[in-house]
């Protein structure tokens, strides 16, 4: 029922950005025999959010529009954050959004051994030396924007030494910190990523794929670039913070190059939203400090979390082509994204009644041993999925806020003395409210008009108010959670005093578990969606049991913030 992902490269973004342009030029300029080839490069450092889905459709539906290709590449340069339950996650994520590498997956930590042979090429060349001090003197060393840095006193070391201690590095015989090894570049350069940067660190951790077999590790920095250029990258797309390092990787592509190849930069704004926090380090704090379920907790931003709470891959790669690509820092509303996904919802959705807060009503008119067989409409929108057929009898569940006893004239719902249609089937009218010994409501008595069925009453009379119902004997009872923003500010990390979690939503989660679904719900497996009519869509969680189905409300049927905003 849920919507198959078939893996093959889902459809080009059709809306145009000033990448396109630059590559345009490339293309008309003859550069790179006319290839575009792009890559995707997450950190293994925790799970994909909704930031990097931008950064995956875009990277991806570029090649898609050139007729190029796009790497999967794992930038796993820092052995201490990284894991493979991560690298797995990420795989499962890009594909779930619809997109292939191919044979393309590629690791940083593949080049290892390249990135250490050119560290020496430029220990060779008096390009790069060992440093004694620590980071701290270090930086301190590094000046300020107006203030040029001031040279290391192992800035001079000779190759030969160089080379010697750089060797020993390698092999172990240094503590962590004791030593680095930095690019000889310009203590003065006005880019402070140009002041003889670290390149090499020493680190005695297990890296999830080399193991033990490294003492040193390369920076970042140090890695992308030419990680990029041993790929053949033509178009290295990246968040606009790497602005000010693109002088850097130039650098050391320059010293690398054997052709006039070189990738070229492009930098876009990255996605901020409201109401979200983004930066993985902090989703990572409130999956261990036991703030949410997991990385895949339906509240989450991450990609797996979105798909839990019900996101298709479709509504994502809508959301990602309607925000565009710009290079103007901003904040998009995170009611586009839900907007996003009602509007996928809405033309795939199976609709389904289920009533989430239920009241018992007892029809007195209709036979104790009936049942009857009711025919509704699976998807207004979309024909072609058919009816489905829903039972009827003596015993139905209502919304309790559809019953009031004492009821505004405006109210169209049920009253004592009222009549209300029930969805697809007949009109009924209460009779009696029968509250227990508090006086609270336990169940209404109603009588109903056997000749109303499939719409009009007998006697022509007009009955505004329709309900959605589920029969008491067939229903399945299930678990419904209902979620709110995580945060309740926002831009929950935009305080500068304060820490983000301090405007976490305590009612993010709702538990409701005395639902009442149509029976049509037991064909559902985990991740199928509904719409539960007046109530939202909702798809099933992967919590789900045979004995007890589990649905997250994906979002409400209406933008509830943008209405509670206006008043
Ligand atoms: P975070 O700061 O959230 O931890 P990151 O930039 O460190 O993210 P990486 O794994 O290094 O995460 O990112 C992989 C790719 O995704 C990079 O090219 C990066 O530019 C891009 N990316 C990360 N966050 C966003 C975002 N919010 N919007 C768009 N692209 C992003
Ligand atoms: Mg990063």
């Amino acid at each position: 029922m849920a919507e198959k992902n078939t893996n093959t490269n889902a459809e080009a973004p059709k809306r145009a950005n000033f990448i396109h342009a630059q590559i345009d030029a490339d293309l008309a300029a003859g550069k790179n025999d006319n290839r575009v080839h792009t890559r995707f490069p997450p950190e293994p450092n925790g799970y994909l959010h909704i930031g990097h889905a931008k950064s995956i459709c875009l990277n991806f539906g570029l090649a898609q529009k050139y007729g190029g290709k796009t790497n999967l590449r794992f930038d796993d340069t820092n052995p201490s954050k990284e894991e493979t339950e991560y690298v797995e996650s990420i795989m499962e994520d890009v594909r779930w959004l619809g997109f292939d590498w191919e044979d393309r997956l590629y690791y940083a930590s593949d080049n290892f051994p390249k990135l250490h042979a050119f560290a020496v090429q430029l220990i060779e060349e008096g390009k790069a030396y060992v440093d004694d001090q620590n980071a701290e003197t270090i930086s301190e060393q590094k000046g300020t924007p107006q203030k040029p840095g001031t040279e290391s006193p192992f800035r001079n070391r000779s190759v030969q030494t160089n080379l010697d201690l750089f060797e020993r590095m390698t092999m172990g015989e240094f503590n962590e910190g004791e030593k680095v090894l930095r690019a000889k570049i310009d203590m003065a350069s006005p880019n402070m990523h140009m002041r003889d940067p670290i390149i090499y660190r020493i680190m005695k951790a297990e890296h999830h794929r080399t193991g033990n077999n490294w003492c040193v590790y390369p920076m970042y920095d140090f890695a992308h670039g030419q990680c990029d250029y041993w790929e053949g990258i033509t178009h290295s797309i990246c968040t606009l913070e790497f602005e000010v390092h693109r002088p850097l990787y130039d650098w050391f592509i320059t010293q690398l190059m054997d052709s006039d190849y070189r990738p070229r930069q492009i930098e876009f704004s990255r996605l901020n939203l409201t109401y979200t926090v983004m930066s993985k380090r902090k989703l990572l704090e409130l999956v261990k400090d036991n703030h949410v379920r997991g990385w895949d907790d339906p509240r989450m931003p991450t990609i797996s979390g979105l798909r839990r709470r019900g996101y298709t891959p479709e509504s994502i790669r809508n959301f990602s082509d309607k925000i565009g690509v710009t290079k103007v820092d901003g904040m998009t509303d995170v009611s586009l994204l839900e907007f996003s996904v009602r509007d996928h919802l809405n033309k795939i959705a199976q609709r389904v009644m289920g009533v989430l807060d239920p009241l018992k009503v007892v029809i007195t008119n209709y036979p104790e041993d009936k049942e009857e067989i009711l025919s509704a409409v699976n998807n207004p929108e979309d024909e072609s999925m058919g009816r489905r057929d829903v039972p009827f009898s003596r015993e139905v569940y209502i919304e309790q806020s559809d019953f009031m006893e004492d009821p505004p004239r405006k109210f169209f719902r049920l009253g004592p003395d009222r009549e209300v249609r029930l969805r697809y089937g007949y009109l009924i009218k209460c009779n009696e409210v029968i509250k227990d010994e508090n006086g609270k409501i336990v169940e209404l008595h109603c009588t109903y008009d056997p000749e109303s069925k499939g719409g009009k009453s007998s006697d022509g009379r007009k009955v505004k108010g329709v309900v959605h119902w589920v029969s008491a004997k067939h229903a399945v009872k299930s678990e419904v959670r209902l979620y709110d923003r995580l945060f309740t500010d926002e831009e929950p990390d935009g305080h500068k005093d304060v820490d983000f979690k301090e405007f976490m939503n305590p009612e993010s989660l709702k538990v409701l578990n005395n639902c009442y679904l149509e029976p049509f719900v037991k064909t559902a497996e985990p991740l199928d969606h509904f719409q539960f009519e007046r109530m939202g869509y909702f798809n099933m969680d992967p919590d789900s049991t045979p004995e007890l189905p589990v649905f997250n409300r994906t979002v409400p049927l209406r933008d509830s913030w943008a209405k509670a905003q206006k008043k």
